[in-house]
């Protein structure tokens, strides 16, 4: 696998959800996309235009209703095994420590306990969360305990690693620092991960960390437009562009 061989494509999907009086929902339409080796991609657009959706499509968490996800180029039947995913609002165990929580996805991998606390110590190394190991969530900071959201997902080493808005629920200077830190590992060679699909709001957030920035239009959510980020033009100018796309 090399820089830019396609990890994931998205290939005409829709997805509808059965609203409560049984009426269709139609929440995604024809949604086509590659994530590549190498790449930051993020997915913008308002709330409520199946950001969430399509990310968990692409995880395997939920199937589409027409079309396909292929990973690798296999077409997903479950869970997409080369995708980890951090939540805004992190989601993990409080009844565990942090070293727990990060080994928990090892272990339903079936990974053997010595290896899994070898790579999670690494894991939790690599995230500036050493000496916290034996800490439970509810002693952490919010953006302590996204460190540990991310420890838990790059642990997995996964191909491609799915952010549903990481930093939307941290204050405007932790979520500063944190995306930082990050843009700083992924420049790293032991990165553990080879692409980035980032689900945001933030027009900032989409055009200084990603690549490229696709936008999302609702009702229902479909691509608008597909932006490059060209790292020569200056930043404001850029998400002044943006705004006229995103409505
Ligand atoms: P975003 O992340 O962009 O805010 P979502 O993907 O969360 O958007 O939701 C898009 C639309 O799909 C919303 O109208 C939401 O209510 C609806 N939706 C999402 N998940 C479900 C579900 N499991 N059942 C029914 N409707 C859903
Ligand atoms: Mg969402």
């Amino acid at each position: 696998m090399t820089r830019g061989d396609v990890l994931v494509s998205v290939d005409n999907l829709s997805k509808s959800f059965t609203g409560a009086e049984g009426h269709e929902l139609r929440v995604l339409h024809n949604i086509s996309l590659d994530l590549r080796a190498g790449e930051i991609v993020a997915l913008l657009g308002r709330s409520g235009s199946g950001k969430s959706t399509l990310l968990r499509t692409i995880a395997g968490l939920i199937a589409p209703t027409t079309g396909s996800v292929r990973y690798r180029g296999t077409e997903l039947n479950g869970a997409n095994p080369g995708t980890a995913m951090v939540f805004q609002t992190f989601a993990l165990m409080p009844w565990l420590t942090v070293q727990d929580n990060v080994e928990l996805g090892l272990a339903a991998r079936g990974i053997p306990p010595t290896q899994r606390r070898e790579r999670a110590l690494n894991a939790i190394d690599l995230i500036g969360l050493d000496g916290f190991e034996s800490a439970y969530p509810k002693e952490l900071s919010g953006g302590m305990r996204q460190r540990v959201g991310f420890a838990r997902a790059l642990v997995l080493e996964p191909d491609l690693l799915l952010m549903d808005e990481p930093f939307s629920a941290l204050d405007v200077l932790t979520a500063e620092n944190l995306r930082t830190e990050l843009m700083a590992l992924w420049q790293q060679d032991n990165f553990p991960t080879k692409a980035i699909c980032i689900v945001t709001h933030n027009i900032e957030e989409a055009v200084l960390l990603a690549d490229r920035v696709l936008v999302l239009g609702a009702n229902p959510g479909h691509i608008r437009a597909e932006v490059p980020i060209d790292l020569a033009q200056p930043r404001d100018r850029k998400s002044t562009a943006f705004a006229t796309l995103v409505d």
